[in-house]
């Protein structure tokens, strides 16, 4: 067995060599405190106020895309982003089995059915190649949609997910999708502020999805949101996510079956404060990546995953990959018995009760990354910003 002790003392001297070291904590440096004061002082604390439209518009600024629509956290967006994408009961959704569960939860509540394609080695994110020789097998066009021959259903939407921030190969999946008429939606939950070839991930698709939960890069206690390069879309999107009410000064009415996940104004006025300071902490990130970069180029057995060619990533969540499955468990147990939080990578969805049945292409890269990754802290430090 290994002795990871230089590597424990390290990640702890990366962070201030403090008791315990928590894989992703958020930090509030800026104007988080005075927004919070104003929304209580003028009482403007749910679901109307002037941070939800703020957020809303300087998230599009920020990402490039042409509306962006809060929601109340990354899964019901990523739900409603399935169901504007035209995903409907029964359809089938290509999506990665490295992934965190609210991606097949989401597509789940709407009655669709995952199919398991292989990610890549450098990106640990959906494979286009992978999709590509599925689809090629398995699929056939007719009236201008895709189905899958073997089980007569449509091949609705693809769903990659750019893993830990790292972007994937977004432009070929994109040249796939269009060749097959599928739809591309993003789910970008963990990568805001990750570039592919200088445009930020989640606005290559219909839909792209970011999450604002605690342990993300940025926070807004919990939160979510949708990005549109679609004017109409992103109108409909915020009409239907706010109850489909009619505008009226005093009348209730309403034009389609709502949704009440609009982002209460409390959590919006801090996401704008984090907002403020997003590119600071994706610095920050980066940073400690290029230190455990440094480092680990010198330990033998362990090594450190980095960004893909071509893109610029946000380093989420920092990532080890270990010579096998039971290095894997020893490092887990030594660096979370020495006050190291660390983790592995999900369980793998194709491997969980309720998708285990679904169609999956055998999945090797994703089965070897599911034997060896650990992600270790990779919080924002305070100093950086
Ligand atoms: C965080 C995350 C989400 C959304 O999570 P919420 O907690 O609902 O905001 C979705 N997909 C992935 C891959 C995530 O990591």
């Amino acid at each position: 067995m290994a002795d990871y002790k230089k590597t424990i003392d390290f990640i702890k001297s990366v962070y201030g060599n403090k008791e315990f070291t928590p894989l992703a904590v958020p930090v509030f440096a800026g104007n988080e405190k005075a927004y919070l004061n104003e929304c209580i002082d003028t009482t403007f604390v749910s679901s109307i106020g002037k941070f939800v439209d703020r957020f809303e518009e300087e998230m599009a600024k920020y990402t490039g895309c042409k509306r962006a629509v809060v929601c109340v956290n990354g899964t019901n967006a990523l739900h409603m982003s399935l169901m504007f994408a035209g995903v409907e009961r029964d359809d089938e959704v290509l999506t990665q089995a490295l992934t965190f569960i609210a991606t097949c939860n989401a597509l789940s509540y709407i009655g669709a059915h995952p199919v398991f394609l292989d990610v890549d080695l450098t990106t640990m994110g959906l494979s286009p190649d992978a999709v590509k020789e599925w689809l090629i097998k398995n699929a056939e066009i007719r009236n201008g949609e895709c189905y899958n021959k073997n089980t007569g259903r449509c091949v609705k939407a693809c769903v990659p997910m750019h893993t830990f921030g790292h972007p994937v190969r977004i432009e070929e999946l994109a040249l796939v999708c269009e060749e097959y008429h599928i739809e591309l939606v993003e789910d970008a939950a963990e990568s805001i502020g990750s570039l592919y070839k200088g445009k930020h991930t989640g606005t290559f698709g219909k839909v792209g999805v970011i999450s604002f939960n605690g342990n993300k890069t940025i926070t807004t206690g919990g939160g979510g949101m949708m990005l549109f390069n679609d004017d109409e879309l992103g109108a409909y999107a915020k009409h239907i996510t706010t109850q489909a009410k009619v505008p009226h000064r005093w009348e209730f009415r309403h034009d389609h079956i709502g949704y009440n996940y609009r982002m209460p104004n409390i959590n919006a006025a801090l996401g704008c404060a984090q907002l403020e300071n997003l590119n600071k902490c994706v610095a920050s990130k980066r940073k400690v990546a290029t230190e455990y970069i440094d480092f680990f180029n010198n330990v033998d057995g362990i090594d450190f995953f980095a960004e893909p060619e071509n893109t610029f990533s946000n380093y989420w969540l920092s990532a080890v990959v270990l010579k096998d499955k039971e290095a894997q468990l020893d490092f887990l147990q030594q660096t979370n018995n020495n006050g190291v939080m660390t983790r592995p990578i999900w369980e793998l969805m194709s491997r969980l009760q309720m998708f285990e049945k679904c169609e999956n292409d055998g999945l090797r890269n994703t089965i070897w990354f599911a034997d060896r990754v650990v992600n270790i802290p990779s919080s924002v430090r305070l100093e950086d910003l």
